[in-house]
């Protein structure tokens, strides 16, 4: 797939990890407080919001007809059923797009197929995977999170330890067990990366 990048000032980064690792506190964090120009790319769903999330802020929410219009239509970058849950995530290709054109960083938080799927057409994209620390953790953090039925759970651990098994492909790896150094980490991986 041709991505229609005129001006590649702008760079990827991709940010992985298991559900339950604090991905999106670390990534808030990171937005907030990195001086890089960041553009947090918000991805499609087909899964209904959690209470607190907002269309268009935690995901462009949308029913299934919709989402593989836009699938059909070459609009995402790449699409996945995460956690064979039954629904779909996708990055919107024109978001990157004008991100990377503008000069942005563009931050990707998906799930480890989508990151392989998008190095097939992006390969220089930084790579970045947070852990939780360990499986027992993963566990305590997501119960404690109290949005997912135990089915979920066990489905979201299960996806979990198949991906830690992948993770060393990924060029960084981050253990959050502080998401302001967690962030700091980062900030600095990226900060080395811009030269
Ligand atoms: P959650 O349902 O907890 O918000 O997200 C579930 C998983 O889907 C997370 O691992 C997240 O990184 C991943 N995810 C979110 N957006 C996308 C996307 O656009 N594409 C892919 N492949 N995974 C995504």
């Amino acid at each position: 797939m041709i991505m229609n990048v005129i001006n590649s000032n702008g760079k990827l980064v991709i940010i992985s990890g298991p559900s339950g690792a604090g991905k999106s506190t670390v990534v808030d964090l990171l937005l907030k407080n990195c001086t890089l120009p960041l553009k947090l790319s918000v991805s499609a769903t087909t899964r209904p919001p959690r209470e607190h999330e907002e269309d268009g802020v935690a995901y462009h929410f949308l029913d299934e007809q919709a989402f593989l219009l836009l699938r059909d239509q070459d609009d995402l970058l790449e699409c996945m059923d995460v956690f064979s849950s039954g629904f779909w995530y996708g990055t919107l290709r024109e978001t990157v797009t004008s991100g990377l054109n503008q000069g942005l960083w563009v931050v990707l938080e998906i799930d480890i197929q989508g990151a392989f799927s998008v190095l097939d057409s992006i390969p220089d994209a930084t790579t970045i995977f947070i852990h939780a620390g360990s499986i027992e953790e993963l566990e305590r953090r997501l119960t404690n999170r109290g949005t997912d039925t135990a089915e979920s759970i066990a489905r979201r651990l299960q996806v979990a330890r198949d991906e830690m098994s992948l993770s060393e492909q990924y060029m960084h790896q981050i253990i959050n067990s502080d998401p302001m150094q967690a962030m700091s980490d980062i900030c600095s991986i990226l900060e080395k990366v811009g030269g």
